[in-house]
């Protein structure tokens, strides 16, 4: 497998440049290439030299498309394949006020969800920062006519915090003027809840937002859809939150999917209200989307709505997520399961 040309940031591109003794704005010109998403054959304004010597040390596309879903409120599948074969899936979702791409950073994961179709093959490997940036490089390109890309998110497969310096690097690169230069504001990253992988990223300058999969506000409810929550506790968690908070004064998100009969009583509230106390944040309600080979049920609309209000009533800032893309394998990861089933079924 090749090294992929993207996932060079800028200052390597510079040093890349200046070893080979060419001229500094070749630097800026590979730069552009790159953020276009262009093949070796579109790099027509640098010398054949170049070009050669460069096709044959790096990949200029990671990232081919195998197959996209379009859904009827616009949102785009896309299922992406690796030079290596792997299947990597993320999402367009379009807005008036800037599209977003929801990107994947490792192929399969490792944290062990009962709810996710991400995990259900386990974690296979970490995605490079390239292969990640290859992802919303590809969708702005594919999408240019209709307003290009402004937002990232990182919801796909994976967890981002478990592949901390691909993921950093990342953040570095789109945010990057000579990438994307998407605003820092417009990043946000998920997380199961890695405590010294928030810190650190609040340390390393993140100031976008941090959305913690929470999902039950007890150890003990935590466990048992959510085999990470062996490794920490809920408090721990939310301390590293609060530290996140402080030191980079952003408001931060908590996710909640709703199960019926599970996470969604009175007694829930309150055990959310105790812990989430003081905790500048915002909790978005999920309504679970079903996945195959898990038989948790979402609790009804008009539950989730209660549910909000009692919230409310408790102090704590909530809204229930409107979900886009569901006609088209809505979770993270139900296009990929379904394909490779699909594949198995062939084969
Ligand atoms: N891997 C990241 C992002 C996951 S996707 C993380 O661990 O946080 C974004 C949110 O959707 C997470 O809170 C995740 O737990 C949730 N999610 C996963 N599968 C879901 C499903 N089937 N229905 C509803 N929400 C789901």
């Amino acid at each position: 497998m090749k090294t992929p040309l993207c996932d060079l940031s800028y200052c390597e591109l510079e040093t890349l440049v200046k070893q080979s003794g060419e001229p500094k704005y070749r630097a800026d010109q590979l730069a552009k290439h790159i953020a276009a998403y262009d093949g070796f054959e579109m790099f027509t304004d640098l010398p054949k030299r170049c070009t050669a010597t460069l096709e044959n040390a790096y990949c200029d596309r990671p990232l081919t498309e195998r197959t996209r879903v379009e859904s009827s409120d616009g949102a785009v599948r896309y299922l992406f394949e690796t030079q290596d074969g792997d299947l990597v899936e993320s999402v367009f979702l379009p807005h008036g006020y800037g599209n977003s791409v929801c990107v994947s950073c490792q192929v399969g994961c490792a944290m062990g969800c009962v709810f996710c179709a991400s995990g259900y093959y386990g974690l296979k490997r970490n995605l490079s920062a390239g292969e990640i940036l290859a992802q919303a490089l590809y969708i702005a390109r594919d999408k240019k006519d209709d307003g290009g890309v402004r937002k990232i998110v990182m919801m796909g497969s994976g967890s981002p915090l478990a592949n901390y310096d691909n993921t950093i690097k990342f953040i570095r690169m789109i945010t990057s003027p000579k990438s994307l230069n998407i605003g820092m504001r417009s990043v946000s990253v998920s997380t199961c809840g890695i405590p010294d992988k928030i810190i650190k990223l609040a340390d390393d300058g993140f100031t976008g937002t941090l959305s913690l999969s929470l999902h039950a506000a007890t150890d003990e409810k935590r466990k048992k859809i959510m085999r990470v929550a062996n490794s920490y506790t809920v408090r721990e968690i939310i301390g590293a939150m609060r530290e996140f908070f402080d030191k980079t004064r952003r408001r931060v998100v908590i996710e909640y999917i709703l199960i019926d009969g599970f996470n969604d009583t009175d007694g829930d509230i309150s055990e959310l209200k105790k812990l989430l106390k003081g905790l500048c944040c915002h909790v978005n309600l999920i309504p679970l989307n079903p996945t195959d080979g898990c038989d948790l049920k979402p609790c009804s609309k008009k539950h989730a709505y209660a549910f909000c209000d009692k919230l409310h009533g408790a102090g704590i800032s909530a809204t229930v997520r409107r979900s886009m893309g569901s006609d088209v394998a809505g979770a993270c990861g139900q296009l990929k399961n379904r394909t490779v089933e699909q594949q198995r079924k062939k084969s």
